[in-house]
């Protein structure tokens, strides 16, 4: 507050005694490059069943949908962005080619304007595969190869770093692209279904894989998450994205792992979607049920 203006209000106090009303004001002074407390990073882990799909909004606004769920949940997923007021995707990113992440994302390119969009450099053989292909080709999109190194341009107070996959050549689930995003002072690692050939990658990469939030390999599977991959993260949180599957995901093993190290761990077969909201200091964690 400044000089002249306090005086104004001591001498305004001055003449009308007691009765001044006082407004409450908030000084916040923002340093450059700081966090602007009253923005928020907004991270949807939607339920989209057995499958995987998380939408991230910006503190300025911006949104990035990371897969979109199976082929069956594709009307859940437009109605979702609907929800969340969502009718342009600055950057949609499909992991890897299997179903249960990039099944929806057709219908999703089809319904709202997209921006960017990344997959890794592997094909699969199959009529979602193909689907995807054409309604990127109609919109005429070009992919990005998405791989390890790559800095994400979304919003400039967000860092978005992709940190796999690290080498080609490995299969399917081991070529997911994954997502590091750190906003002031919190962190999160978004992993698609890479499991330990690629968690080995990473380790090995030198990247710093410390993330506050963990979105768990594989739907728990116990192919990821090893022990090694899991200290280097460290996470406070941990999430599962998982539904209604005869492949026993999330595995005990995993889970045990988790609870070990004391980590929160939330699902969304128990919780439905699951929303963790960053100020750039700290988590708020909101679930559906
Ligand atoms: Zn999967």
């Amino acid at each position: 507050m400044s000089i002249v203006l306090l005086g104004c209000l001591l001498l305004s106090f001055i003449i009308s005694g007691c009765s001044l009303e006082w407004e409450s004001q908030n000084e916040t002074t923002i340093a450059p490059g700081s966090v602007d407390s009253e923005s928020k990073l907004r991270v949807i882990f939607l339920d989209v069943g057995q499958g995987a799909s998380q939408l991230l909004i910006s503190p300025t606004g911006q949104t990035m949908l990371i897969d979109a769920g199976n082929n069956d949940r594709e009307e859940q997923m437009v109605e979702y962005l609907e929800q969340y007021g969502v009718d342009r995707l600055d950057i949609v990113i499909g992991t890897h080619p299997d179903a249960d992440h990039i099944g929806g994302l057709d219908a999703v390119i089809n319904t709202v304007d997209v921006g960017k969009i990344y997959m890794p450099k592997v094909q699969a053989n199959t009529k979602t595969f193909e689907s995807l292909l054409r309604s990127i080709k109609n919109k005429g999109l070009k992919v990005t190869t998405a791989k390890a190194g790559l800095q994400l341009d979304w919003d400039e107070q967000v860092d978005v770093t992709m940190i796999a996959p690290v080498v080609n050549g490995l299969d399917n689930n081991n070529m997911s692209a994954v997502i590091k995003v750190t906003y002031g002072d919190t962190s999160f690692l978004l992993t698609g279904d890479a499991s330990s050939a690629s968690e080995k990658e990473m380790i090995g990469s030198g990247v710093d894989l410390q993330a506050d939030v963990l979105l768990v390999g594989h739907h728990g599977s116990k192919s990821s998450t090893t022990l090694s991959f899991l200290n280097q993260v460290n996470p406070e949180y941990a999430v599962i994205q998982v539904g209604d599957n005869s492949y026993g995901h999330p595995k005990e093993t995993i889970l045990e792992r988790l609870r070990k190290k004391n980590i929160e761990v939330y699902r969304n077969d128990l919780q439905g979607t699951v929303e963790i909201t960053s100020d750039g200091l700290d988590y708020q964690v909101t679930t559906e049920r």
